[in-house]
């Protein structure tokens, strides 16, 4: 593709900083987002445009990258841009969804004459913001040479993980581990709070062991003084888990921390506690009061 002129739908958490990227890399030509105040927001401060409409964007642009919510949004979003495209438009899709979305938005972009990849992505809010997010991409391999720049502008490292699906299917195996970590973090530090220990000590000395990660690092301190905001939405993770728990449940594996994980994350839910970080799980594990 000689000249990427990408347009971006779903300024979020993840979408904001993302764009912003491929504006530093004179990529950006446009965004979209469902509260358009937002979009016309992101058009000010970076000199983007922000059409009204989503085949207005198509016309703007030859590779439209998402980072949407949830499934019907993703397939919302494709076929509006379907209806409208010029052949040849490549869509980017960076939402967490199921493999059957991803194919299924695949056949929508490939009727319509474009072609579609599945790429969701890991590193959380801080790894979108440093461009240092790892990507997984299901889809043809050439289709992805041609937007590899795209990519390039935020990942720390981009898998080519095989057919359109692969790439959620190994989104799918990371929330596993995302749910586990989280579980196995908030219970000790719900402990670690009991027992009266020092937190400006436990959580250096913590990391320094085999205990160590990415979530401990980033979430550990701010749960301690219980602010959850910002981050990875817990309402997210609990879609996900539900696309995760059909999948293991068809592969016939082990889902229990799957099963526990919804489970809690429900609870946390009906209290109204759905758009609080993950790490709000830490709430369930305290003694109660
Ligand atoms: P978020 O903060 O809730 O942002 C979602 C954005 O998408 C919002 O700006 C929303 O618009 C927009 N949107 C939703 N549906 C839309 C539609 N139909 N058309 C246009 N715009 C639409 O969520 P996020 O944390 O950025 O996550 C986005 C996706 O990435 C999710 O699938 C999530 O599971 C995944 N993800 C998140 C993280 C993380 O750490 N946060 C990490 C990896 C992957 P409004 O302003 O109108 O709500």
């Amino acid at each position: 593709m000689s000249e990427l002129r990408v347009g971006f739908v779903g300024l979020g958490a993840m979408g904001w900083p993302m764009a912003g990227h491929l504006k530093r890399q004179g990529l950006l030509v446009a965004v979209v987002n469902r509260n358009a105040a937002k979009a016309q927001q992101f058009a000010r401060e970076s000199a983007a445009e922000a059409p009204a409409t989503l085949a207005e964007l198509a016309s703007l642009c030859n590779v439209i990258a998402l980072c949407v919510s949830a499934d019907a949004d993703v397939i919302g979003v494709v076929r509006e841009i379907a209806a409208s495209v010029k052949p040849g438009i490549i869509v980017i899709d960076h939402s967490t969804v199921s493999s059957a979305t991803a194919k299924q938005a695949q056949a929508t972009m490939q009727a319509a004459g474009g072609d579609f990849l599945d790429a969701p992505v890991s590193g959380g809010v801080e790894g979108a913001k440093n461009g240092k997010l790892s990507i997984m991409v299901g889809g043809d391999a050439g289709t992805l040479a041609r937007v590899r720049p795209v990519l390039d502008a935020y990942a720390a490292r981009v898998s080519h993980m095989g057919p359109v699906g692969a790439g959620q299917n190994t989104k799918a195996v990371n929330q596993v581990l995302v749910a586990g970590i989280a579980q196995g973090v908030c219970e000790g530090l719900a402990l670690g709070e009991a027992l009266g220990l020092d937190p400006e000590v436990l959580l250096p000395t913590l990391l320094s062991g085999a205990a160590g990660c990415w979530f401990l690092e980033k979430r550990g301190a701010t749960m301690l003084r219980n602010e959850f905001s910002g981050g990875f939405k817990l309402a997210l993770l609990h879609k996900d888990l539900n696309i995760v728990r059909s999948l293991a449940q068809a592969a016939g594996t082990d889902h229990s921390i799957i099963e526990k994980s919804l489970a809690d994350y429900d609870k946390l839910m009906a209290q109204g506690r759905g758009d609080e970080e993950i790490s709000a799980l830490i709430r369930l594990k305290r003694r109660a009061p």
